[in-house]
């Protein structure tokens, strides 16, 4: 099939969930199409790698090591498919390599422009990931809001490549903010008309209009759009508030999205959700719910841990739970602003997450400690693995004073230290150890347990790692590395024995975790808190 085009834009103002509609726009075509997504970013970052999660939100890593911005997340998440570096445009990637071409003279005695230049460069971009691909459907998102400086040659490259292809092989979807004004109750659409207006200014006409408010859309608001904006009121579509993001392609597959899609790009209807349906509706109906508490130092954004909000998610659709999350800042634990008791009340289990830096790491090794020794489920991921070696190496083994190169460069055991190729680098853009590697699993763990498999691929962000020189020196009866990089001496995987659920993991498991194919070690963390909430609750009956 000829490759279709489906461009998606936001209007009013930022922060509406574009990345999400955009995702349940390719789960519903998906599987019937095979749906590519690129996501433009306007940013001149070469990309999201080297931005504070607090200000951006997390940075999602790709099987093939690109960090990208977190809508990729979603995108996997939704279409179930591994995503590539390449579907990541951000201006900063465009200009870069048109700079370096003229550099290279490859533009010799030409003025180089935004038009026809970037705009072209961004086009050939599109066309290409589409041939390479084999994409029936390329979906791409522009983000930021209309009227942005910084996408505009993102939207002007949008408008050439619909001058250039068949109109049933391009369709605009454009989303935007529908408030209501206290005491008023009604849906004010002057807001999306206004964006539209800049759309048309630009040269763009969208088919669908997707409202972004609190509650689904009245007919009354579909037909005033619709009326408005020149489309059919068939064709204007609800985003209302909703308590799990994966309602969205349901709420979008009611109000008839799929047949439309269909309509405007001239190609069969595509099939219904099914499972998705039923495992949506599992967390719904479910009867059992667990507190989970994550520990970490970018909590003020919830977006900056977005990808474990979503495997708890996951973990929870697979054990008839709702999953209850606390965010918990460690820097307000090392100031001893709050004492961990408090802190984790009423938690049933622990995520302490990927981090870097020293702020708020004492307060993530006591929380750990208090973990270990009070038997309570604890996962910790990268930076949390590594602190739970920190932990176990000062308060059981004896090496008082342990502790990571990375916070103390002169620590009289470092633990943790510096993975040996990292030491030259100097760069800081994308020079991690990143992407999708394999792992070698110990027999009989509690890890080889959950996975069921003594060999899986996970995706790592990291410049440190266990120190091999401590390896035996830490290893125990009860602690032990139950997973490992094959042929070489880094330490992937830790696990307590004498413990419920104590599991420390290089990688992170949440990249990898779908709502259709849930990480194995958060389900293990989510039945483990589950079976402790219920003992607790035995103990005080
Ligand atoms: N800062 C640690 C490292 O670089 C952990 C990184 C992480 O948690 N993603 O190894």
């Amino acid at each position: 099939m000829r490759t279709k085009y489906i461009i998606v834009t936001g209007g009013v103002l930022s922060g509406l969930g574009k990345g999400i509609v955009a995702a349940s726009i390719g789960r519903l075509l998906t599987p019937t199409y095979n749906v590519v997504p690129v996501k433009c970013d306007g940013y001149l970052n070469v990309d999201p790698g080297t931005m504070n999660p607090v200000e951006h939100g997390e940075v999602f890593v790709l099987d093939d090591g690109g960090e990208v911005d977190l809508d990729f997340g979603h995108y996997e998440r939704f279409l179930n498919r591994d995503c590539k570096f390449e579907w990541n445009l951000t201006s900063g990637k465009i200009f870069k390599s048109l700079v370096e071409k003229e550099r290279k003279g490859e533009f010799l005695g030409k003025t180089v422009q935004v038009i026809p230049h970037v705009t072209g460069e961004i086009r050939e971009r599109w066309k290409s990931i589409a041939k390479k691909e084999k994409a029936d459907i390329l979906l791409i998102e522009i983000g930021g809001t209309v009227g942005d400086l910084e996408n505009l040659w993102f939207l002007e490259a949008a408008r050439e490549l619909a001058a250039e292809v068949d109109r049933k092989d391009i369709l605009f979807v454009h989303m935007g903010l529908l408030p209501v004004i206290d005491g008023q109750g009604q849906q004010k659409t002057k807001p999306m008309q206004q964006s539209l207006l800049f759309l048309r200014e630009r040269g763009l006409i969208p088919r669908v209009l997707i409202g972004r408010s609190k509650e689904r859309l009245t007919e009354k608001t579909k037909e005033r759009i619709g009326f408005a904006c020149n489309v059919p009121k068939e064709n204007v579509f609800s985003d209302p508030n909703v308590t799990s993001v994966y309602e969205i392609p349901l709420i979008l597959e009611e109000e008839g999205l799929r047949k439309v899609l269909a309509d405007e790009l001239d190609m069969k209807v595509p099939s219904k959700l099914g499972r998705w349906s039923e495992l949506v509706h599992a967390v719904k109906d479910a009867k059992k719910s667990v507190s989970i508490a994550v520990c970490g130092k970018y909590t003020e954004l919830a977006d900056s841990y977005l990808s474990i909000q979503e495997a708890l998610f996951h973990a929870g659709a697979h054990n008839d739970a709702k999953v209850h999350l606390r965010w918990v800042e460690t820097s307000d634990i090392e100031k001893g602003k709050i004492p961990i008791k408090d802190a984790l009340k009423g938690c049933d289990g622990v995520i302490v997450p990927g981090g870097f830096g020293s702020r708020g790491v004492e307060g993530k090794i006591n929380v750990i400690q208090y973990l270990r020794e009070n038997k309570i489920p604890f996962l910790g991921i990268c930076y949390g693995m590594q602190l739970a070696v920190i932990e176990y190496a000062r308060s059981v083994c004896g090496l008082g004073g342990a502790n990571t190169t990375e916070v103390n460069a002169s620590t009289s055991h470092p633990v943790i230290d510096i993975l040996p190729e990292q030491r030259a680098i100097a760069y800081k853009g994308g020079t991690m150890r990143l992407g999708g590697h394999n792992v070698e699993v110990k027999k009989a763990s509690k890890a080889s347990g959950l996975y069921g498999a003594l060999s899986i691929r996970e995706r790592f962000r990291h410049r440190y790692e266990v120190n091999p020189q401590y390896v035996s020196h830490i290893e125990s009866a009860q602690f032990r590395f139950s997973g490992k990089a094959p042929n070489q001496p880094i330490m992937q995987l830790c696990e307590l024995s004498d413990h419920p659920f104590f599991v420390g993991t290089q990688f992170h498991p949440e990249l990898t975790s779908r709502l259709e194919r849930p990480s194995p070690l958060f389900l293990g963390l989510i039945a483990a808190s589950l079976k402790c909430k219920e003992q607790k609750f035995k103990l005080w009956k």
